[in-house]
């Protein structure tokens, strides 16, 4: 039977090209949960719900979004993402929502990212050319989003902020592709001062943060991220190649090794100073800071989160710390 919804959730980025060829909005449960007014209110209900204490906010939020927003469809990415993402959405069978399985092949095999982008065409309805033509149409706002990231760190006019905001909504073009795309051309003809070039450059690596006002705080302390690497994956840096291409050269649902050769790269071009790796608290995607600390070269502060809100003060003062370590070592080069 194709599936005809109007509104499909998603709780990570896949390839949103399937859902835009058959007409079907897509929706980022993370973004809808974090910009909702109250965020934390969910993490209560869900926790009412059974849901346990323990369990990362992102998936508590997720929950409760999906619950509130009467989405009753949701592609659950069972493979290259999150078990405990996984395991909610089976709490959610069979009445309170359904959800389509999406894998990402560990070994990046062509064959079966082919079988499952297929898979999910034939469950919405769709044929390659439809799902072709949608790439096309937003590989143009993606072009927009890639300009105004090379505006963050080669003209540094733009916010880590607003970096962040454009990136990250490229997972679902925030179910509007004509809205996002007046958007960022507005972003792209508002001018704005450029940012003092004696600036502490970094790079947040890492699962997107749940703090609201990092990107802030460390501006006040002459730091800006010019950076943001799982947004910048959602945007698909390599969107030129066909849609398997694309998807194979996304770096987040693969081994860690693609991601530290892309952090590498951006290190270079960019000319970062040091990094924030961003820990969710309860996520298995903690222990990548082993990896990261002993393939990637430069001073890394783990920043560990909870619950949305602002920096509690103990991150305040390491945040702090970090970024004074980094400039008395570059007084000393
Ligand atoms: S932060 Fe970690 S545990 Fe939480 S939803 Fe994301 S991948 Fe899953």
């Amino acid at each position: 039977m194709v599936l005809t919804p109007a509104l499909v959730g998603i709780t990570s980025t896949i390839p949103i090209e399937v859902l835009y060829a058959a007409k079907i909005k897509p929706v980022d449960l993370n973004n809808r949960f974090i910009t909702a007014p109250f965020p934390q209110t969910f993490l209560d209900e869900a926790e009412r719900d059974g849901l346990p204490r323990n369990t990362c906010s992102w998936v508590k939020g997720l929950y409760t979004t999906i619950l509130q927003s009467g989405i009753k469809t949701v592609i659950g990415v069972v493979q290259g993402d999150c078990t405990h993402l996984h395991a909610m959405l089976e709490a959610l069978l069979p009445d309170r929502a359904d959800f389509v399985s999406f894998a990402f092949p560990y070994d990046k095999n062509r064959y079966l990212l082919r079988f499952e982008i297929e898979k999910m065409m034939e469950v919405f309805g769709v044929q390659w050319d439809a799902v072709k033509a949608a790439k096309k149409r937003l590989d143009f706002i993606r072009v927009l989003a890639h300009e105004l990231d090379r505006r963050t760190w080669q003209s540094n006019v733009l916010s880590g902020r607003d970096n962040f905001n454009v990136l990250i909504n490229c997972s679902d073009f925030k179910s509007d592709p004509d809205q996002f795309q007046a958007e960022l051309e507005s972003l792209l003809v508002t001018p704005k001062p450029p940012y003092p070039q004696s600036m502490l450059r970094l790079g947040l690596i890492g699962v997107p943060a749940i703090y609201s006002d990092l990107f802030e705080f460390v501006e006040t302390m002459d730091a800006r991220v010019v950076f943001n690497e799982i947004p910048r994956q959602f945007a698909m840096p390599n969107y030129s190649g066909d849609v398997l291409e694309q998807y194979l050269s996304y770096t987040y649902p693969y081994s860690i090794f693609g991601r530290i050769a892309d952090i590498a790269e951006q290190t270079m071009v960019r000319r970062l100073d040091g990094y924030i790796h961003y820990v969710q608290s309860f996520c298995h995607h903690q222990i990548e800071d082993m990896t990261f600390r002993k393939h990637l070269h430069l001073p890394i502060l783990t920043l560990e989160g909870d619950r949305p809100g602002p920096l509690d003060g103990r991150s305040r003062t390491r945040v702090e710390a970090f970024l004074e370590m980094l400039r008395s070592q570059q007084s000393k080069s």
